[in-house]
């Protein structure tokens, strides 16, 4: 799965609608301090379903969404979409037959949260069904962020299994695995 263009409104810095288009070669990210290159990131991480307020650099969830600025009121909403490319054939079987798959999460300031699936509303579950095995996700290998190295050296064994199991394809599995022990 490749990650075509990210599309981000009122998510932290980024009042008005932007849209980042990646092309097929490496697409970096530049401007001087405070800019919001980190916040472009944590825009990606979240869309995949990251849940910890902190590992997005805030207090709360409610600190992602637009909180103003000295020309701007605060906004009442953050979205932010990501498109990815089917090309490659890394995706769920029911997937295949798309050409592209469009993941959105909104939030509002009374909490209330939603995601969608090629603009249909599904649930947080569907999103990282999606990811699973890919390499893609809030948690998986694809985002190293700083002090990330150092922590995956210094990690116990179980915790790095937990990555070799994620590039090995088989997290989905023990996913499964885990619901069916439950019924
Ligand atoms: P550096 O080069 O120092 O790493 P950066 O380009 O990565 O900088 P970011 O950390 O992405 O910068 O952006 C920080 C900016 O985002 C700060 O100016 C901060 O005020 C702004 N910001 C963060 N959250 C919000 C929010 N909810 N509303 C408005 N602005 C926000
Ligand atoms: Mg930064």
């Amino acid at each position: 799965m490749k990650i075509k263009r990210v599309d981000i409104i009122g998510f932290k810095s980024f009042h008005d609608k932007v849209s980042l288009d990646f092309q097929q070669c490496i697409t970096g990210i530049v401007g001087p301090n405070g800019c919001g290159k980190s916040n472009v990131v944590d825009a990606i991480r979240w869309v995949m379903g990251e849940q910890s307020a902190k590992n997005l650099r805030g207090k709360q969830m409610e600190d992602i969404i637009f909180g103003g600025s000295e020309s701007r009121k605060p906004l009442g909403m953050a979205e932010v979409s990501l498109v990815f490319s089917t090309e490659d054939g890394r995706v769920p079987a029911k997937y295949l037959t798309y050409s592209e798959i469009q993941v959105t999460r909104r939030l509002y300031r009374d909490g209330e949260s939603e995601y969608l699936l090629n603009k249909s509303q599904c649930r947080l579950l569907d999103i990282a069904e999606l990811f699973m095995d890919t390499g893609v996700g809030a948690r998986a290998y694809s985002i190293i962020e700083q002090g990330k190295i150092g922590m995956i050296l210094h990690s116990k064994p179980e915790e790095r299994r937990v990555l070799i199991e994620e590039a090995a394809g088989v997290t989905k599995f023990k996913a499964r695995k885990q619901v069916a022990l439950k019924k």
